[in-house]
């Protein structure tokens, strides 16, 4: 039976409480966890996971959206616990996740601390440590735009960048599912631009978001947000 699991991650940062939303695509096959939470957070997406009996060593797959923090954060103690699991990336993404090319998050947050005001600088920095501390990863498997998959009966890779230049979300063509990652955040029961303030290139991620609506999905899942019912 091929299923779509959302995972509903609770958590405080702080005072700060947070969601997100890993995917699991799951059929008789494969088990593809999308996205996987920040820095440290490989115990929390094992017991997401054992709280719907799925397990961690039997994913075939992860698949990492983009290359920022709260996504692809435990990718590196996943891959440690569980080398058999492949990585799955967008072509354009691989050589931030991997490290090739240095993380334009972290270029982005150090280029604004300078213009921070001085009672801010220290929450800056803060970050820009915490994107630091994200260890690379190789891909095993770069893919881009229409590639098909067979999990869950058939999923398209839709390139979606802006938000990050690599950015891709995941469309289950029979269920018609769109997995949107961060090309888009349901707010108020809309969907939006993620962070506009912070998207790497706005135009290509209005372009993107909508490109994700052209689909016709009946849901759409945000990572921040949650589910879209249409
Ligand atoms: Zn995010």
């Amino acid at each position: 039976m091929d299923e779509i699991i959302v995972l509903d991650i609770k958590f405080k940062f702080g005072e700060v409480e947070d969601v997100i939303h890993p995917v699991i695509l799951k059929d008789k096959a494969n088990m593809v966890l999308i996205d996987c939470g920040y820095t440290g957070f490989l115990p929390v997406i094992e017991k997401a996971m054992e709280e719907k009996n799925l397990f961690c060593g039997d994913l075939t797959h992860v698949l990492i959206t983009h290359q920022d923090h709260d996504h692809m954060g435990a990718l590196y103690e996943l891959k440690q616990k569980y080398p058999h699991i492949q990585v799955v990336v967008g072509r354009k993404e691989s050589l931030y996740v991997s490290g090739k090319l240095k993380s334009l998050r972290l270029e982005q947050a150090e280029a604004m601390q300078s213009n921070l005001p001085e009672e801010q600088k220290s929450f800056g920095l803060a970050f820009c440590n915490i994107l630091k501390s994200v260890r690379p990863v190789e891909a095993d498997l770069e893919v881009q735009d229409r590639d098909v998959f067979d999990w869950c009966g058939g999923c398209t890779i839709v390139e979606t960048p802006g938000h990050t230049p690599g950015h891709i979300s995941v469309y289950v063509n029979q269920k018609k599912i769109m997995i949107a990652g961060d090309a888009a955040v349901l707010e108020n029961g809309e969907l939006a631009i993620a962070n506009p303030q912070y998207a790497l290139d706005l135009k290509e991620a209005e372009a993107s978001l909508h490109k994700i609506m052209t689909y016709g999905a009946k849901e759409i899942i945000c990572y921040h947000g949650g589910i879209l019912i249409a």
